[in-house]
């Protein structure tokens, strides 16, 4: 496919007129010459979300259908792009090739996962109290709840997951599975990659006879765009994976909005591991090794990088710190995502190095000529260090970590208590461990989103049951996650009918159950496969058997 630098807005292909831009290859630190992009401006958000506006009721009223066969043709369609859209992530990124390849298959898992969700039906949340109109001492009406999307959700596409994370990542899949139109605005890092992944899209709403307000595709540089999108009036949520301050701006931006809009922003997790005595006497080699690799994958831009770990001091920590260290000497440099990225990282291992206390124990291999590459490092302090310097709990994405050392298991728990929130902590632990991580867990269960046994947090699988997402600062809203089916969840809420005639209800209420779904009447779940019985002249579904929750 020729790239052309062009925005696409609904089925248009349109050059914004808000400046020039051409994508970077950060290995050979220099612009790769073809397209120039145009940036836009508020013009073409206007555009963009008139259309998604347009597009809404539209797009939230076709089949679950219609719908799961859409995200599923997204897929299909990034699918065949095949090896261009590899190779122009690989120059824009500087990520490996059998990295790209595998985050492709995720973002087309992703995809197909939520087509299943949308088939499925259960995300409406079905639910149905029927009138009692023979209750004392007053009757009561018939109600039934049921969810819809929002409205149009604006994405910032994240600079660390090209594919995974942004056109058609995890935030556009959610939305477009829950009914929403989606705008998003492509992260400056990955601008061709992005234009290709958003042709696939328009392709598939295009071959579904969707409106074509249901996709557009931004292009900005100097925030105007990103500002205008979240500001505008019929944007009704926004999903953002980026740093802090960008994600805290966007939920400044959406409260001083007259309507204030959700911002799912996914921002700033150093997710602690805790090395517990009984795992370090057993495997402090094999845990420091393990360590050390986890922390580089992918240079260690991942919002999961195991940035912090905690042990009781002790010779078995040295075990550990000594085998983490000679593992980290022979990781080479690594091409980070953008220069700025880069330089993110040097002033953030600066900073940390400076903090009293602090001694670097080990650093990967140099970059030597490599651009823009960086070279892991380990660093050593106490815990009473860690508790009274905030520098040390900056996130530093990037092949960098802080080893801190407890006095005792009392101090350690200081630690768990001192931290702020997180996407994950890990526990290492061996039987001997299990009354200390009892201890321990209620503190995690309040910091983190997700809470681990035995292995490293870097790599988040999607499925039903996946929480990414924690208390603050690692994301701005602690009641979701950005990964796994639940992440639908994020663009929906519930709206109830009070005695509306059967005729009048959407599908999902009606009492014969016409899409086949599980639901909650009357307080009891029950299977789609239930009798169907007759009340004044309507149909309605009498109970069988009633279950357990099915998801
Ligand atoms: P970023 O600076 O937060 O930018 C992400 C997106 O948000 C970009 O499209 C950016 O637009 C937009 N944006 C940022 N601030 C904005 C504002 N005030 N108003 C409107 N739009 C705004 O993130 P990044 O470029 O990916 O990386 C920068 C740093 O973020 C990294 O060094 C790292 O520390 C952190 N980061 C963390 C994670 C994580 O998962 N925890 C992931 C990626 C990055 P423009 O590019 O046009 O400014």
């Amino acid at each position: 496919m020729i790239l052309t630098g062009e925005m696409l807005i609904g089925f248009s292909a349109l050059r914004g007129t808000g400046g020039d831009k051409r994508a970077f290859n950060p290995a050979t630190n220099s612009d790769i010459a073809e397209p120039v992009f145009g940036m836009g401006g508020s013009e073409e958000v206007e555009r963009a979300v008139s259309l998604a506006a347009q597009a809404f009721d539209v797009y939230r009223h076709v089949t679950l259908a219609k719908r799961a066969a859409f995200i599923e043709a997204i897929a299909e369609n990034i699918l065949k792009l095949g090896d261009e859209l590899i190779e122009r992530a690989h120059a824009e990124t500087g990520l490996p090739v059998p990295r790209l390849q595998g985050e492709r298959a995720r973002t087309v898992g992703q995809l197909r996962l939520f087509a299943k969700v949308v088939r499925d039906g259960h995300f409406l949340g079905s639910t149905i109290d029927h009138a009692q109109p023979e209750r004392q001492p007053l009757p009561r009406v018939d109600l039934r709840l049921a969810k819809m999307p929002l409205g149009p959700v604006a994405v910032f596409g994240a600079s660390n997951f090209p594919l995974a994370f942004s056109v058609a990542g995890g935030d556009t899949a959610s939305a477009l599975a829950a009914g929403a139109p989606v705008i998003v605005k492509a992260h400056g890092a990955h601008l061709g990659t992005s234009a290709l992944v958003g042709r696939a899209i328009q392709r598939a709403v295009k071959e579904q006879d969707l409106p074509e307000g249901v996709f557009s595709l931004l292009f900005g540089a100097g925030r105007n765009v990103g500002e205008a999108l979240v500001g505008h009036p019929q944007i009704k949520a926004v999903g953002f994976t980026g740093s802090r301050q960008g994600g805290l701006a966007l939920v400044r931006i959406a409260n001083a909005r007259p309507e204030p809009i959700p911002v799912y922003a996914e921002m700033s997790s150093i997710n602690p591991v805790f090395l517990f005595p009984g795992a370090l006497a057993s495997r402090a080699e094999a845990i420091g090794r393990a360590f050390a690799d986890s922390l580089t994958m992918g240079a260690g831009q991942f919002c999961t990088n195991p940035g912090l770990v905690v042990a009781i001091d002790g010779p078995d920590l040295d075990r550990f710190i000594g085998a983490a260290g000679n593992a980290l000497t022979t990781k080479p440099a690594q091409t980070m995502l953008t220069p700025g990225i880069f330089d993110a990282y040097c002033e953030g291992t600066r900073t940390v190095a400076k903090v009293p206390d602090v001694t670097r124990v080990a650093q990967g291999e140099p970059a030597g000529k490599r651009q823009n590459s960086a070279q892991a490092a380990l660093y050593v302090t106490d815990a009473q260090r860690l508790l009274t310097s905030t520098e040390l709990e900056a996130e530093m994405f990037g092949p960098a970590s802080v080893v801190i050392r407890a006095r005792d298991f009392d101090e350690l728990l200081k630690v768990a208590e001192h931290v702020e929130g997180q996407l994950t902590i890990t526990l290492q632990i061996d039987a001997a461990d299990h009354a200390d991580a009892r201890r321990l867990l209620p503190v995690l269960e309040r910091k983190a989103g997700r809470i681990l046994v035995n292995g490293f947090p870097t790599g988040v699988e999607v499925c039903h049951a996946m929480v990414h997402g924690g208390p603050f600062p690692s994301t701005s809203n602690s009641m979701f996650t950005s990964v796994g089916a639940t992440a639908i969840d994020r663009f929906l809420r519930p709206v109830c009918y009070q005695d509306l005639p059967d005729a009048l209800l959407p599908d999902v209420l009606k009492e014969a159950n016409p899409l086949g779904l599980w639901r909650l009447v009357d307080g009891e779940f029950i299977t789609p496969t239930q009798a169907v019985g007759c009340v004044d002249g309507l149909q309605f579904a009498t109970k069988q058997r009633t279950m357990n929750l099915p998801i």
